[in-house]
Order: C-alpha cells, then sequence, then structure tokens
C-alpha cells in the first residue's frame, strides 16, 4: 500500500513550492488509496519555530489537505515531530554505529579543510581520512579529548534509481562524501533522521522538490543500510519535483511575495482556485486545458506525467484560474465565504443582522459572476451596507455629471413603483432620450452619485436594491 509523506521543516511561512509539494503528495496517496502522513521536521532547534510550527498546520487546512496520520490526529507512528523522537534516532544510531555502514570520526573542520587545501582536490566535504583508523589511533583522538561524529561510509561506485519524474538518475559516489549523522554530542542531524523516519514510517514514495535531489544519493544507500539491519522493510521509490521559477528565470525565493501562501489567503483567493494553479507548476490534466477539480486531479493524476523542466510561475494565470472557481462555486457558497471578508472590512458586523443578511442575499446574484477574489466583495458591496451619512466616496462627480444627477432625481422622484424595470425605463427616457446623452455619459454619474464609484454592480438593480429613499437622498447629497 502506497505511504507518502509531506515533511517541512517549521522555519519560516509557508511558501507556494511547500504547497505544490503537499498537494502533489496528498493527490498521490487519494489516487492510491494509500496514507498521506504529515511529519514535522524540527530537527534543527536552532531555526524551528513555533510560529511557523502554526502556520504549516494552518496552511494544510486552509487548503483543505488532510492527513492520515500526523499533529493533532496521531497513527502508528507517532510521534511525528522529530523533535519529539530523539530515543528512535538514537536506537537506529546505535545499530548503525556497530554495522559496517559507519565510521567514527574524529577529524575538525579546519583539519579537513586543510587537507583539502593541501591536495588541491575539487571534491567538497570529507575525504574518509578516518574510515580505517586503527585502534591506537582511536585511543590517541580520544586522549586528546576529542569526541567522535558517526560518519556513513558511502559506497563505491554509482547510485542509480529510476526516478518518478526525471527518469534513470545517476550519481557517481566519488562526488559524494562520507557524511556525518550526527553531531560530536550526539545529536542526530538531517542526513539521519530524515530517511530513518521515511523507513520507520514505512514511506513507500517521496515525493518532493529537486532542491533536494543531491540528498538522494546519501539517503538511498542508507536506505539500503537499514534495510540491511532490519530496521526497515524496503528502499523507498523517489521522484523530484520541478523547481519554481518566479521572475527573469531565477528560482522563486522567499524575497518574492507571491512565493508566500498566504499572500493568496489574505487577498482572498479560493483555496480550491490556488490548488488547481499549483497543480499546473509541473503537471496537466490534458493538453488544452486548466481548469479543473481536486477531485478530477485525483481521479488523474500520474506522477510520471510530471514534466521534469523548471516550471515557470505566473501570478496573473493564477488569479485566472482562480476567478473560474469563483465562478464554479454556487452562489450561496460565494455569500457564505464572503461574510468574514465583508466583516473584516467593516461592511457587515458580527454576527450579521437579519436585515443585512437578507440584503447580502439579493446582492450576491449580482456581484458572484464578476468576483475573481473574496477580498473584491467589500469594493463592491460597502455602498450597499452603508448608511447614507458614511458612504465612503471614492470618485468626484463634475458638473456636467451634477446635471445628470439633478435630472436623475426629477425622474426618480416621481416613479410610483420602485422595481428595476420601472428605474431603468425612467431614467432612459429623461436621460437618454431627454438629454440626448449616450448610455455610457448618462448612467456614469448616476452610479457615482448612488455607489460612491465609478465601478460597482448592475445600477438599475442596485437602485432597486437600495431602496427608494437611500437612493434619493444619495443623488440629493451627491449634490452638495
Ligand atoms: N524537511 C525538508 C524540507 O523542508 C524536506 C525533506 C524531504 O522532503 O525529504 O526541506
Amino acid at each position: 500500500p502506497v505511504r507518502v509523506r509531506f515533511c517541512p521543516s517549521p522555519t519560516g511561512s509557508p511558501h507556494v513550492g511547500f504547497a505544490r509539494t503537499a498537494l502533489y503528495n496528498w493527490v498521490f496517496a487519494r489516487r492510491h488509496g494509500g496514507t498521506f502522513v504529515f511529519r514535522i521536521e524540527d530537527t534543527d532547534k536552532e531555526r524551528s519555530t513555533t510560529e511557523s510550527y502554526d502556520a504549516m498546520l494552518g496552511a494544510m487546512e486552509w487548503l483543505g489537505l488532510d492527513w492520515d496520520e500526523g499533529p493533532g490526529k496521531g497513527g502508528p507512528h507517532a510521534p511525528y515531530r522529530q523533535s519529539e523522537r530523539g530515543d528512535l534516532y538514537r536506537d537506529v544510531l546505535a545499530k548503525l554505529r556497530d554495522s559496517k555502514f559507519t565510521y567514527d570520526c574524529y577529524c575538525t573542520t579546519e583539519e579537513v579543510d586543510a587537507r583539502r587545501k593541501a591536495s588541491g582536490s575539487k571534491v567538497q566535504g570529507y575525504d574518509g581520512f578516518c574510515r580505517d583508523l586503527s585502534a591506537d589511533q582511536v585511543a590517541a583522538f580520544e586522549a586528546e579529548g576529542r569526541r567522535p561524529v558517526v560518519r556513513f561510509r558511502m559506497p563505491e561506485g554509482a547510485v542509480t534509481w529510476d526516478d518518478l519524474v526525471k527518469g534513470e538518475t545517476t550519481f557517481q559516489t566519488e562526488f559524494v562524501p562520507d557524511f556525518a549523522l550526527c553531531r560530536a554530542n550526539g545529536d542526530p542531524l538531517y542526513t539521519l533522521v530524515n530517511p530513518v523516519d521515511d523507513a520507520l514510517m514505512g514511506i513507500t514514495h517521496v515525493l518532493r522538490g529537486e532542491d533536494l535531489l543531491s540528498s538522494t544519493p546519501r539517503q538511498i544507500p542508507l536506505h539500503r543500510a537499514l534495510v540491511e539491519l532490519g530496521v526497515s522493510e524496503g528502499v523507498p521509490e523517489f521522484g523530484h519535483l520541478p523547481l519554481v521559477m518566479g521572475e527573469g528565470n531565477k528560482k522563486l525565493s522567499k524575497r518574492d511575495p507571491e512565493s508566500h501562501l498566504f499572500m493568496y489567503r489574505d487577498q482572498g483567493f479560493l483555496p480550491e482556485g490556488l490548488l488547481n494553479y499549483l497543480a499546473l507548476l509541473g503537471w496537466s490534466i490534458a493538453p488544452d486545458r486548466d481548469v479543473f477539480t481536486l477531485e478530477e486531479m485525483v481521479g488523474a493524476f500520474e506522477v510520471r506525467d510530471v514534466v521534469p523542466n523548471p516550471a515557470r510561475f505566473d501570478l496573473k494565470k493564477a488569479e485566472a484560474i482562480n476567478a473560474d472557481h469563483v465562478r464554479m462555486l454556487s452562489i450561496e457558497d460565494v455569500e457564505h465565504r464572503v461574510v468574514p471578508w465583508l466583516q473584516q472590512a467593516g461592511v457587515l458586523t458580527d454576527p450579521v443582522s437579519d436585515a443585512d443578511a437578507q440584503l447580502l442575499s439579493l446582492a450576491m446574484p449580482l456581484v458572484a459572476e464578476r468576483m475573481n477574489k473574496l477580498t473584491e466583495a467589500a469594493p463592491m458591496l460597502g455602498f450597499l451596507f452603508a448608511d447614507e451619512d458614511s458612504l465612503e466616496r471614492i470618485d468626484a462627480l463634475d458638473d456636467a455629471g451634477r446635471d445628470v444627477v439633478r435630472a436623475a432625481h426629477e425622474a426618480l422622484a416621481g416613479l410610483e413603483v420602485w422595481s428595476t424595470a420601472e428605474i431603468e425605463a425612467a431614467l432612459r427616457d429623461a436621460l437618454i432620450e431627454g438629454l440626448g446623452l449616450k448610455p455610457r455619459v448618462a448612467f456614469g454619474p448616476v452610479r457615482i452619485a448612488v455607489t460612491g464609484r465609478k465601478v460597482s454592480p448592475p445600477l438599475f438593480e442596485s437602485l432597486e436594491l437600495l431602496g427608494r429613499e437611500r437612493s434619493l437622498r444619495r443623488l440629493q447629497d451627491a449634490l452638495g
């Protein structure tokens, strides 16, 4: 059975690459009826923060990517935070240390650097100096008070695997130096805990960003050692997801505001819309199709179809896809989702009054179709809920506009039935027939007078919703 994991380090704010990796793993698990494990890689205590941990969980919740095992959920391999798994790592490290797969290394960084300079070697990292120390050499180092690190002995030759995304991938191990598994004080390092957790948790497929590719030729031999030592049952398959490129074909970086996941949440993106966009960073459902649901993705996703070439991030496209997802929602659903945004903007109270709730339901059909993001609800609908004294007037009337508004007021004041059709007929009659104006010139000033803005929901419907009294009062007020 498929078991995948998503294992961010809680060091900073969740970014777009994080979310894409989470999505692909989640979809892969759902596609294969497998298990999606959420693990927190907080081994590096200096860099890990509680805020970041909370943000990682919050991001997953906002995206709606639920996990089968992990924080808050538990599972057969709990705990799922590396900071709480120290004993497990110590056990495995002891097994490794007793085996032929590792050796104790007493060198200091300075010594390793000095030897590299002297030899002129281009290979970064450790040179294998302590691979075959004699008992006397060990005793001498110990007598100096040195504490060893445990180093993994890289096998000779090459490490090759059939990458699920990149195809056959090979690293010559002469360029992959023996690596440390712990600090001299025994604290385990990422190099140990990441593959050990994958092994202990029975992970079958590792899907992660291409930036982690260089750790794979280390991890595969370590996995093989763990199998031989009876710690795990098999080596996972690996797939490396393409890099995400930002402006100027540079890797999307933390400095780019659009790399931060919460920017989308705070801008009123739908999680569905963002997930759809993220899916496209390396995969597509069909050649000419950009818009699909998560469910459709689950039905169609093949990791072998992920394109290994770097994916280009395009904010405009993300917005367009989000807009399509807003339109895929029912009007009731959009209404439900805009309420918190309207409350946050001070347009609605919390709780919403009955009268406002009713007005919102009547207004939603006018705006739901026109919205690209949920944040647009407040500027679009604010005028309806503002009382006459506090209407925010963003755009102003010019002199010609005042004449139009004066005529509109006169035409509407005498109206018997206050309905969209009657309002439209009266305004057309007075402004287009009567004053000989083009529609844009005629209705623009009326819109500014009643909504305070040049852009608003459809005018005649808006006037009907606003009601006779409020509409006339606003036309009057706009005249000053
Ligand atoms: N904790 C690692 C990171 O956040 C992920 C390692 C992995 O996916 O194997 O970069």
